[in-house]
């Protein structure tokens, strides 16, 4: 996705992980880690782009994406702009791209779309003004770039060689965008092993996800493993007679104590939210010490500013 990149190859979107190269992702998680504080302490306050805007369009519903996105905004020192989707204009018939030209006459520097339809960012990136950048937080089954970066930094920091993991992503990876992005970023960062686990009726086609192995039994398919991602189950993806029924589910595919102890000793355990406890992942795991589940929350916002300012600075200069 060259188009991401404006002509001297700097990133200005982010729409997706594919196609990044190496360095550039490891910058990017490089500047995540240096936004990182120690907890408790006051986190960052302000950027050479404090005045600058931010508009968070979602038209899919998000708790953790949209306040990480607006608490690493107001960080920079952002103007953040809300639109409460359901009450917009795009109710009354006005066109997304004429919202966005609305905005922009505002002088909104910064999009953060999420749409459940594929395609919305991509247009928008297509159309929006040479001084301005769209994000994606989220595009239908296909990407959620910013969360593959989280995901990348939070392995990083407690596994450092990508060439030496054993990576297990286990459950509705059919449907998952969180799937898609981790995987595009884990090629590119030359991951050891990347296993997919999945009943059948959410396993991908073996044109994506290449190289990655693919299990249907959770066992086998953990086994050994660095790193096991679980997934929710995408129910607002599905039609409802396909969607698995969930005491079922989680005697095949819950991540328990006893399923977690056939990983390495040290495996980490992830989960991008939000959890159904009970149906991928069992409490005493989810709340247990090899979850780092609440760190994946912590890296977003340093994620999403890294990725702001890294953009805002192409737009603008440093
Ligand atoms: N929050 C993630 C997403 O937006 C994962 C999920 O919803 O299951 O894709």
């Amino acid at each position: 996705m060259t188009m991401q990149l404006d002509s001297s190859g700097k990133l200005r979107h982010l729409i997706t992980l594919e196609g990044l190269d190496k360095p550039l992702l490891e910058r990017l998680i490089d500047r995540a880690e240096g936004y990182l504080t120690t907890p408790g302490d006051c986190p960052p306050n302000g950027s050479p782009f404090a005045g600058r805007s931010v508009a968070n369009l979602f038209f899919e519903p998000s708790t953790r994406t949209r306040s990480s996105f607006e608490l690493a905004a107001k960080r920079l020192g952002l103007h953040v702009l809300n639109l409460d989707v359901r009450t917009s204009s795009r109710t009354k018939g006005e066109s997304i791209l004429d919202t966005i030209y609305t905005l922009e006459a505002m002088a909104c520097d910064v999009f953060v779309l999420r749409d459940s339809e594929p395609g919305l960012p991509d247009f928008i990136m297509r159309n929006v003004e040479p001084w301005v950048s769209v994000l994606s937080a989220g595009e239908a089954d296909r990407n959620h770039p910013t969360q593959g970066l989280l995901d990348m930094l939070t392995m990083r920091r407690h596994k450092r060689d990508f060439s030496q993991l054993s990576v297990s992503i286990v459950g509705d990876i059919l449907h998952s965008r969180v799937a898609h992005s981790a995987a595009h970023a884990l090629k590119t960062l030359g991951v050891g092993q990347l296993r997919l686990i999945a009943p059948e009726s959410l396993m991908p086609g073996t044109g994506e996800f290449l190289g990655a192995e693919r299990h249907t039994r959770l066992e086998t398919g953990i086994a050994g493993a660095d790193v096991i991602m679980t997934l929710r189950i995408q129910k607002e993806r599905m039609n409802s007679a396909s969607i698995p029924d969930s005491e079922s589910y989680f005697q095949q595919y819950g991540l328990t104590p006893e399923r977690l102890a056939l990983a390495k000793p040290d495996a980490i355990v992830m989960h991008p939210g939000p959890m159904n406890r009970g149906t991928e992942i069992a409490s005493e795991v989810a709340d247990g010490p090899q979850s780092v589940i609440r760190e994946q929350v912590t890296n977003g916002v340093a994620t999403r500013m890294a990725v702001m300012m890294t953009v805002l600075e192409t737009l603008h200069g440093n």
